[in-house]
């Protein structure tokens, strides 16, 4: 069988049996003319060959194997090729188990490029194929099952090596290979003793693909049972691996393949919703909501660069789309036609007021509110104080506490917010356009919690708690001139963020 030059993949029957001077690959997805893939065929085969005549001594030819007697097959099986092939086999069994420890599948519009094999997958191919010609060799029960093993699990792991590049480059039709290296991954490892439950993982997988090419191509409704007995199938296997020394290592790779099976349910049930006359409306969103690239290092780098976060973020979009199918939102009443996310969040300080002689400590409570979208703002995470309601900033001075009198009962300016959160009530979102979350609540925390600590950082005497976040709720605003209005209620505390905020950089349903 002809092999493809680029991957070393076997090429399918049907293309073979075409006219065409071109064969497509089937794993890699790569065209080529039929006369390469011939070519590299051959030169496969002459290095097989010559491996054999180094491994076998006396001129054994394998064309002739069917005639040697299987007493004289099983000694050289045993001493001249099982030594060789168990090498190699526990090298590729190696990289194959760490490869899986990864989460192998990757979200629509997204790329992953974490997972680096140790091996090409012509390499692996190439060990397939060798394993393969002696395959006449093996006689007795447990040279065959090696011989099974090796050959089927270095045919799995190439396969699986094709898609860790798919999972870096978001060209269209990469699913449907993806899906088909899956398929043929599952088939290899239900083939060796012990890998059950990484076939049925792949084979879940496999599924999945095939419903994220279906919700691609807008078939939203087909494509739901997909990934809801992918799902399963997943869970199945988290459940089976438990307790299993060697797939044991599959687990937190499930565990995440699991929340994008997840959330790719989510996201073809809003699409089946119907909820915007065009079903692709959403999709876009989606794409929008992904395509945005956050910092994957320094201190915000492991927040952001999780994916479980999307779990969240999607969770909100789905109750945006909830509240625009007639349900409700906790947002503040006013006129705006924007209702833009924020989060409200409690934060206590305390402070020493008064003259040496007559100290008194005296403690606030204080609202902050965060935008809701201030991850894709780089200056937000550099400069915390630019992304909040900076109730500190009426103190421009050195020190916040500087020049306090003893008659004080607060060094922020932030009660006017209080007021304004306090009318959040769950109410219908009516006409009015809804600005979709893009943080989680997590994140709200740690933006407030640095925040905290540049205001520390400023003055030793201020003392500040940790910060409580209360809840995601929407301030009805305006967009003019290209820029947002927020309500009067925020008097000078508008945060600079929204000041800089593009409209065309916002999710908007
Ligand atoms: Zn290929």
């Amino acid at each position: 069988m002809l092999r493809c030059k680029y991957c070393g993949a076997p090429l399918e029957k049907k293309a073979l049996e075409s006219d065409s001077p071109y064969i497509t690959c089937s794993s890699c997805g790569t065209s080529q003319q039929r006369l390469d893939a011939k070519a590299y065929l051959d030169q496969m085969m002459g290095q097989i060959q010559s491996w054999i005549s180094k491994t076998i001594p006396g001129g054994f030819s394998m064309a002739q194997s069917e005639n040697v007697d299987s007493v004289a097959r099983f000694n050289i099986f045993n001493n001249n090729v099982r030594p060789r092939i168990e090498t190699e086999y526990s090298e590729y069994r190696f990289a194959t188990n760490s490869l899986l420890s990864n989460p192998l599948m990757t979200l629509p519009f997204t790329t992953d490029n974490s997972v680096v094999p140790s091996h090409t997958s012509a390499k692996a191919f190439e060990f397939n194929a060798k394993v393969k010609s002696i395959e006449a060799l093996a006689v007795d029960e447990s040279s065959k099952s090696m011989v099974t093993s090796a050959e089927e699990m270095a045919s799995a792991y190439a396969m699986l090596i094709n898609n860790t590049k798919l999972l870096q480059e978001d060209k269209p039709g990469r699913y449907i290979l993806m899906a088909n290296n899956f398929k043929e991954a599952s088939a290899a490892f239900r083939k060796i003793k012990g890998y059950g439950p990484a076939a049925d993982r792949f084979q879940a997988l496999a599924g999945i693909c095939t419903g994220c090419e279906k919700l691609l191509n807008g078939d939203s409704m087909g494509s739901i049972s997909y990934f809801e007995n992918g799902n399963a199938l997943l869970n199945k296997v988290k459940t089976a691996i438990n307790t299993d020394l060697t797939l044991g290592i599959m687990y937190q790779g499930v565990e995440m393949e699991i929340t994008q099976a997840k959330i790719l349910s989510d996201l073809a049930g809003f699409m089946t919703k119907g909820i915007s006359a065009d079903p692709l409306q959403i999709l876009n969103t989606v794409k929008k909501i992904m395509a945005f690239s956050y910092p994957k290092t320094g201190k915000w780098g492991f927040l952001l660069g999780n994916k479980d976060r999307l779990a969240e973020v999607f969770s909100n979009l789905s109750k945006v789309l909830s509240a625009k199918a007639g349900g409700t939102l906790p947002i503040i009443s006013g006129p705006g036609e924007y209702l833009i996310p924020f989060w409200e969040v409690d934060l206590k300080y305390s402070f020493q007021s008064g003259a040496a002689w007559a100290k008194r400590s005296v403690e606030v409570v204080e609202d902050l509110l965060i935008p809701a979208d201030f991850v894709i703002d780089p200056q937000c995470l550099s400069n915390p104080r630019s992304a909040l309601t900076d109730i500190f900033s009426i103190r421009p001075e050195k020190s916040i506490l500087s020049g306090i009198k003893g008659t004080e009962t607060s060094i922020s300016g932030g009660e006017g917010i209080s007021r304004l959160t306090a009318a959040a009530s769950q109410n219908s979102p009516g006409t009015r356009k809804i600005v979709v979350p893009l943080s989680t609540e997590k994140e709200a925390k740690k933006l407030a919690a640095e925040y905290l600590a540049v205001c520390t950082s400023q003055d030793s005497k201020l003392k500040l708690s940790s910060p409580y976040v209360k809840s995601l709720i929407y301030i009805p605003c305006d967009i003019k001139g290209g820029r947002i209005e927020v309500p009067r209620g925020f008097g000078k505390l508008v945060p600079e963020r929204i000041m800089r905020t593009e409209p065309s950089q916002m999710v908007i349903i």
